[in-house]
């Protein structure tokens, strides 16, 4: 996809979304919630033991909610970063990985650390998802009139930095 292409398909995908004032990653998944009829849980999360390239997010879909998983190990300002990164793949609708449903099947999974962090570990995107992600986020935040984070410093942008928007 050129990225002309990716800033109309990113573009399309974040027109018809009404944020919350005052903006937050937060309450954008609060107004989601209503706005999709279904709720996305949100999940502070530590990835111990997982390497510096591992994600710092993951969004878990199951059939009758999204749980976005954050590391809360950083800034808040990252942390909506994180969750706005993820609420780009929910929104995109990007591939689900079986392996979740598995993870997720039994009662309380969702406090096992160890189901967790597999699947975090676990999280693959194609770069063009990742992409995709990362404008949509980018999009959002740049929509947002006011915005309720801690300010960015520098470094901490690194995942749009990464993937060259930034
Ligand atoms: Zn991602």
């Amino acid at each position: 996809m050129l990225d002309r292409e990716l800033q109309r398909y990113c573009s399309s995908i974040t027109r018809d979304i009404e944020l919350p004032r005052p903006f937050s990653a937060r309450a954008l998944c609060a107004e989601l919630s209503t706005q999709r009829d279904r709720r996305i849980y949100l999940h502070p999360h530590e990835a111990v033991g997982v390497g510096t390239d591992a994600p710092c997010g993951a969004w878990i879909a199951t059939a009758q909610a999204d749980h976005i998983f954050f590391e809360q190990r950083t800034s808040k300002y990252h942390q909506e970063q994180i969750i706005l990164h993820e609420i780009g793949h929910v929104l995109c609708g990007h591939g689900l990985h079986d392996v979740f449903e598995t993870l997720l099947s039994g009662p309380g999974v969702l406090d096992n650390r160890v189901a967790v962090r597999g699947a975090l570990l676990r999280t693959s995107y194609t770069t063009q998802q990742e992409k995709e992600a990362e404008l949509v986020a980018t999009m959002l935040l740049g929509r947002s009139t006011s915005w309720d984070g801690d300010g960015a410093q520098t470094g901490e942008r690194y995942l749009g930095k990464v993937l060259g928007f930034i």
